[in-house]
């Protein structure tokens, strides 16, 4: 009995942040009725890595119309942390991708070097299935991107989590954080990154871009801070604050098209 909890336990996690990984979980237990217990542990990794690179970027384009966004290389748009690519988290609309390569060609022409870092997209699969802690990333049509930061790096080594919080003068919100919120302010982990400035000439050029050339592609909502839209001194309608239940988005970009 425990196994059998441990097991679905197990399925559902995998799913949870994989989206395939239980599905996969599934066929590597058929393996060890079949083959045994070391057949099973040794067949869910290749599996897995096979089915992810593989099996999902045909079938996921087939099925939900969906293209994976590029993991890494030399190109100005990558993943900001293979993880996102491991765990099929990287999935976006054609538009969606049309849009992040050409604002990160813009970016790389403005400001040469630069990369643009994806963040958290979608799961390859199902409309309505969330990418969690994500609520709203179900559809394709959602993107997070890593600020550009003085020097190039990053804060985070998966971009996310390194908050910029409001400096004193700037627009003070949720000074106090509602129950039953997804904004984690983690306050514990703040000391373990590095205090790199924001990049305000780069970090304005794609806000900009994106409020300007990135309605071509159907942009219909930037997520940021009301400090960090201050500080970076843009406007626009398409520029909204998430409200103080959703996750804060002075570590990242939310970036959505509209249907
Ligand atoms: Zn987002």
């Amino acid at each position: 009995m425990m196994r059998l909890l441990g097991t679905i336990a197990l399925f559902l996690f995998l799913t949870a942040i994989t989206q395939i990984g239980g599905i996969i979980l599934l066929m590597s237990l058929l393996l060890r009725r079949w083959f045994g217990a070391l057949a099973m542990v040794a067949s869910f990794p290749v599996l897995y890595l096979i089915g992810t690179f593989f099996l999902v970027p045909p079938l996921a384009s087939a099925i939900s119309g969906r293209v994976p966004l590029p993991c890494s290389g030399p190109a100005s748009l990558q993943s900001a942390s293979p993880l996102y690519c491991l765990l099929n988290r990287n999935y976006v609309t054609p538009r969606l991708f049309d849009l992040a390569q050409a604002l990160s060609r813009s970016t790389e022409d403005a400001f040469p070097g630069t990369v643009t870092r994806t963040l958290d997209g979608n799961f390859p699969f199902f409309d309505g299935f969330p990418l969690l802690p994500h609520l709203s990333h179900d559809d394709g049509r959602k993107l997070d991107l890593a600020f550009h930061y003085e020097g190039g790096g990053l804060r985070s080594p998966i971009g996310y989590f390194a908050f910029q919080k409001p400096l004193p003068g700037d627009p003070q919100i949720c000074p106090d954080q509602p129950i039953l919120s997804l904004r984690w302010d983690l306050d514990w982990l703040q000391p373990v990154f590095p205090k790199l400035p924001i990049d305000i000439e780069r970090q304005r050029m794609v806000i900009d871009w994106l409020t300007n050339e990135g309605k071509q592609y159907g942009l219909e909502k930037v997520f940021i801070e009301p400090h960090l839209t201050a500080r970076l001194n843009v406007s626009d309608p398409t520029i909204r604050f998430q409200g103080c239940r959703a996750a804060r988005h002075d570590d990242h970009l939310h970036i959505q098209l509209a249907d």
